[in-house]
């Protein structure tokens, strides 16, 4: 892993200023004097780093601090540019593609550029394609650019940086591929953890530190935050709440098992019933458009747009989901449970059926610990986590 100042991770005095730079990103402007007291070291010693953190730019002097009396000491945070960091996010249809500055600001956002993620490395070719055209577009100094975070579905290990679902036919690790095709050091993380992560640095969490976030996308996961940490396993693999035996409905995941939680909870579950249902004669707003031609963008949208079967198949979705997210709160006994990804743009009609449905399963004492909420960053939570992943890679953090 990379350090900003060096390589070496002996080296005291790095170590020091990117654990300056972590209580800047977590607490804002500090003083000296706050600096020391945070970090267990003497005050000329942090005055000094910060005098060399300075000269190297990544430090600026923001004013003095507003005290009653004597002598009012200066301020100090980041440098906004000092460092840039992308995020990548790949979605089931399309990509949205951010540079965020080193203070955590999204400066740039790519949305939506046309791109269908497939398991070969022509596809991995055509995702780098996108990005160098990203990067060749940005009006920034692009060697400041300190790590490109890369959310990728499936089986993901940020430590090793091999995938296992998706872009696995190297023997290399896909950072180590990606990193000679695109010309930056590549950090990669599972999708959903990199939204509960956006979400948890810049959307709704307010302090909470044991925290789960449901992605209700075209498939379904959960990212873990345990204590303020983004809880990973062994090997990366913890969150898979879509791919739990839920069903005896026979019918096949993409996981290559039967009856998963994903089959009957999920946005690709839902065009299912959508299609299903018309098919079986029964009408909606997009009775008008070939079956085959139904996207998942169309259900959303109709649903936005409250037609009344898409209405009430995505309340079978949210009370199916909403017995297992039960579940979750009786086994973490989390403070917040946020629900996220594609589907948390249906709004209160989601959120309806899911919280009735938690209040039927859940260990009421338990429950009663939980606040429910919708994400606040909606389809900006993938980018905004990749970006701030990046950083916290970088930092060490
Ligand atoms: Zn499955």
């Amino acid at each position: 892993m990379a350090t900003i100042f060096s390589n070496d991770k002996d080296n005291k005095n790095d170590s020091l200023k990117n654990r300056i730079l972590e209580c800047f990103i977590l607490d804002g402007n500090s003083t000296n004097t706050d600096l020391a007291k945070e970090l267990g070291l003497s005050v000329p010693t942090v005055s000094k780093l910060i005098n060399e953190m300075t000269e190297e730019g990544f430090v600026n002097e923001y004013g003095k601090l507003e005290t009653a009396e004597g002598r009012k000491p200066n301020l100090y945070g980041l440098n906004p540019d000092s460092g840039y960091f992308i995020g990548v996010d790949i979605k089931q249809q399309g990509l949205n593609i951010g540079l965020m500055n080193f203070r955590g600001d999204l400066v740039e956002l790519l949305n939506n550029a046309p791109y269908e993620p497939q398991n070969t490395e022509a596809s991995l070719d055509e995702l780098c394609r996108h990005i160098r055209e990203f990067v060749a577009n940005l009006s920034i100094d692009t060697r400041k650019i300190l790590d490109i975070g890369i959310n990728i579905s499936g089986r993901v290990n940020p430590d090793t940086g091999y995938s296992y679902s998706m872009f696995n036919f190297s023997e290399l690790p896909l950072t180590k591929l990606m990193e000679e095709k695109l010309g930056y050091p590549v950090s990669i993380d599972n999708d959903t953890r990199a939204m509960a992560f956006g979400e948890y640095m810049q959307g709704c969490v307010r302090g909470e530190k044991n925290v789960l976030f449901v992605n209700l996308s075209w498939g379904l996961g959960v990212g873990i935050i345990i204590d303020g940490q983004l809880y990973k396993g062994k090997s990366g693999f913890a969150g898979e709440f879509g791919h739990i035996h839920a069903f005896d409905n026979g019918i096949l995941c993409h996981c290559g098992k039967k009856g998963c939680l994903e089959t009957e909870a999920s946005g690709s579950a839902f065009c299912r019933v959508v299609k299903e249902r018309i098919a079986a004669g029964e009408t909606s707003v997009l009775s008008a458009k070939p079956l085959d031609e139904i996207t998942f963008d169309d259900v959303i949208e109709a649903t936005e747009r409250e037609d009344p079967l898409c209405l009430d198949a995505l309340e079978g979705i949210g009370l199916y989901l909403g017995e297992h997210v039960a579940s979750l709160i009786n086994l973490f006994n989390p403070e917040l449970v946020i629900i996220g990804g594609t589907m948390s743009l249906t709004g209160d009609f989601l959120m309806h059926s899911i919280r009735t449905s938690i209040l039927k399963y859940s260990l009421n004492l338990v429950n009663k610990d939980t606040h429910l909420c919708i994400s606040k960053l909606k389809e900006r939570a993938g980018v905004v986590g990749a970006c701030m992943l990046a950083r916290k890679y970088v930092l060490e953090m």
